[in-house]
């Protein structure tokens, strides 16, 4: 691993970072991203290059606007500095590989849907159809072992959460059921049958403890996208490890 590459991915996953969180959150209500000039939602001063630092801006200016002192929610900061650590973490563990660039791009599509479920409870369309074509064409490029893994995996991916949808009558959203039809494409057989286990795992977890603490009362509808991602991204570096570990286990 090269230092200074570790920097730079480090470095070009702040700057999406930052393109992602306004991805995520105009996207969904039908917002330009890429003509309109970012303001401040409070005020609507258009923000100078000096304010669209990521992070940089966010600590100079102490979390607020610098024309009217509302408070910019820490999100911002928070996506940017996890998308430069899953940048430069991709880059760690793959090198400079075609698989790099296929992480780059799965990091890049989880991070927007994390935004955009959390604050509006949706996976947009747009996004998933963005990636889809991209993750096809690098899976031909770099095919899993066995290379059906890919359309077995997605084919499964879609088929379970359509099953929970019926069953649950509204459990699961029709976006989480195309969102692990994607991941199938990338992850294969085995590794989306584990980011369906672990993202149960964390939504049972944190749906427990936010009962516990009473944020939520028990009909509140919750995003499960999240949970999604944090468990494909897990899974898409560690899911080898953690398959092994089970398997010694009960072996
Ligand atoms: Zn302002």
């Amino acid at each position: 691993m090269n230092t200074v590459y570790f920097i730079l991915f480090f470095g070009l996953g702040l700057l999406f970072g930052s393109f992602f969180n306004v991805v995520g959150l105009r996207l969904p209500q039908q917002k330009s991203f890429t003509n309109d000039r970012s303001i401040c939602p409070n005020c609507s001063h258009i923000l100078n290059w000096y304010e669209l630092i990521p992070i940089f801006s966010y600590i100079f200016q102490r979390g607020r606007c610098r024309h009217c002192k509302a408070k910019i929610s820490f999100i911002y900061p928070v996506m940017e500095l996890v998308t430069g650590f899953l940048f430069a973490h991709s880059y760690a563990q793959l090198g400079l590989s075609v698989e790099l660039i296929l992480a780059l791009f799965l990091m890049s599509m989880l991070v927007i849907v994390f935004v955009s479920d959390m604050k509006y409870m949706l996976i947009p369309n747009k996004v998933l159809l963005f990636f889809l074509p991209i993750f096809i064409v690098l899976r031909v490029l770099e095919p899993l072992e066995p290379w059906w893994s890919s359309i077995i995996g997605a084919t499964l991916g879609f088929a379970i959460i359509a099953v929970i949808i019926i069953v649950s009558n509204g459990g699961m959203g029709a976006g989480d059921m195309k969102l692990f039809g994607v991941l199938g494409i990338v992850l294969g057989i085995k590794k989306v049958l584990l980011t369906f286990f672990l993202s149960c795992v964390i939504g049972a977890v944190i749906g427990l403890l936010m009962l516990w603490i009473n944020r939520i009362h028990r009909k509140q509808p919750i995003p499960f996208g999240p949970y999604i991602v944090v468990a494909a991204i897990v899974t898409y570096f560690y899911g080898d490890i953690l398959i092994n570990w089970y398997v010694s286990t009960i072996i």
